[in-house]
């Protein structure tokens, strides 16, 4: 993509209304724009991370043998009086009415519609296990949005229902999306930390937030220290032989609670001294095993093995894909603006031109901007007639990994810069020697 012709409307100047590092650089980079209080336009820059952001979200659900499905924005107010969440969900949920005065609503989440789905498909215990999610918008008419995208009305969710015949199986899907989250956040280039979190009415110790930390995190946090670098299952891991029940013992043992949950004599006692963290954190996800309860309220059963009919055991795990392009830049950001991670980054490669109409400056940038993108990466070419100074500030607010900078006075010695956006770290070499170290 040339610059000279990319829709990237970034702001001079910071923006008054933005409270946290992640809203001021989101919007100073030309990421969003807010259109009415919580809810934002996605602009080209900020579109392509949330994309990247999803398609790693997808990625992880697929491997971890959930299913995509894709279920509509609104419902209908009777399929939640059939868990009599329609009057009990409060105004928190944005209640619409259609030209036949029919009573409809923006999905805040989607348990009564997956359940209704499921509960008229499926009839015997063979069918399942069954895990299905799918990737969509949700409105929330939050009382305080704020924080940008982090806080939002309407916002993107990844949210999976896992569905089982007896609390044992469910604990193996509620393992599996446990572990596969640890994965997911990973290749995000954040650290969430699994916390302990309320069960309702249900008990038992299956559901559990994910919270990166972050000073400007709206959670208290309080956690062992060990968890901070414990190892993520890698590429290796085999979710159908290996042992996820060992893995998720491995990350629960460790004392880790939101302040919700917080419980500081247990702390003292667990965690020793040295170990204990008190911080702030931001949640990025959410698991939760909430049993019958809905399959009851909209019989949602299958006939066991022994012919008898049983409700189904039901699990929900939400992932905030719009919050997490806030919260990766909560974690990393510097003074000059964002750092992204390789793996969420809009463009890998920002090729700036010093001298813009300089023929030989200008073949030079061209053959580098054909080369990179024959060889698949993703780059923004600033081809602009700006001065050096600006390009140089724009690419580092926008946070592209590398900067290839090419210039008169180099290309008279035969080389370019390549700098790495999160290192600092710069090298005069030839064009080639750059190319080579960026395509690999
Ligand atoms: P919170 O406690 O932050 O209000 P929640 O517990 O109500 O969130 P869940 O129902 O667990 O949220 O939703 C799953 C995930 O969706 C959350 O972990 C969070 O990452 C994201 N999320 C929830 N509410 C919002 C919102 N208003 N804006 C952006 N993301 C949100
Ligand atoms: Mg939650």
């Amino acid at each position: 993509m040339r610059l000279s012709q990319y829709f990237l409307p970034v702001l001079k100047e910071t923006p008054a209304e933005a409270q946290i590092a992640s809203h001021r650089l989101m919007l100073r980079a030309g990421m969003v724009r807010q259109t009415s209080a919580g809810i934002y336009a996605w602009l080209p820059l900020g579109l392509a991370v949330l994309r990247n952001i999803e398609a790693i979200v997808r990625e992880e659900q697929n491997r971890a043998g959930a299913q995509e499905l894709l279920m509509p924005t609104l419902q209908s107010a009777d399929l939640w009086r059939k868990s009599g969440r329609y009057d009990s969900y409060g105004k928190e949920m944005l209640r619409i009415t259609d030209r036949h005065e029919r009573e409809m609503l923006y999905g805040p989440t989607n348990e009564e519609m997956i359940t209704d789905i499921f509960a008229g498909s499926v009839r015997s215990y063979r069918d399942l296990p069954r895990n299905l999610y799918h990737i969509q918008w949700k409105f929330r008419d939050e009382i305080r949005p704020r924080f940008g995208v982090m806080r939002g009305r309407e916002f993107l969710m990844k949210d999976a229902y896992s569905f089982d015949l007896d609390v044992e199986g469910a604990r193996r899907s509620y393992n599996r999306m446990f572990v596969s989250y640890l994965r997911t956040y990973a290749r995000l280039g954040l650290r969430a930390i699994p916390m302990a979190a309320d069960t309702g009415p249900i008990g038992g110790d299956m559901s559990h937030e994910f919270l990166i930390l972050a000073e400007t995190g709206e959670s208290g946090v309080f956690l062992h220290r060990d968890l901070i670098d414990m190892a993520v299952p890698g590429d290796d891991l085999n979710f159908e032989t290996d042992d996820l029940a060992a893995i998720q013992q491995q990350w629960t043992g460790l004392y880790a609670a939101t302040d919700e949950k917080h419980d500081e004599a247990r702390f003292n006692a667990e965690v020793p001294e040295e170990k204990r963290v008190a911080a702030r954190g931001i949640e990025v996800g959410h698991i939760f095993f909430f049993g019958t309860k809905y399959s009851e309220a909209m019989a949602c059963q299958v006939t066991g093995p022994d012919g008898a009919l049983v409700p189904v055991q039901m699990g929900s795990y939400g992932i905030g894909v719009s919050r997490l392009v806030g919260a990766i830049i909560e974690a990393s950001h510097d003074e000059n603006g964002i750092i992204w991670p390789e793996s969420v980054a809009p463009f890998r490669v920002g090729l700036i031109n010093l001298k813009t109409g300089d023929a030989e400056t200008d073949a030079a940038c061209a053959d580098i901007y054909q080369k990179l993108m024959n060889a698949g990466v993703t780059v923004l070419y600033d081809d602009t007639d700006e001065r050096a100074g600006a390009k140089f500030s724009t690419m580092d607010l926008i946070g592209l990994p590398w900067q290839l900078i090419v210039g008169p006075r180099g290309l008279k010695n035969g080389v370019v810069e390549l700098k790495n956006r999160a290192s600092g770290e710069r090298a005069e070499i030839s064009a080639e020697a750059a190319l080579a170290r960026i395509i690999g």
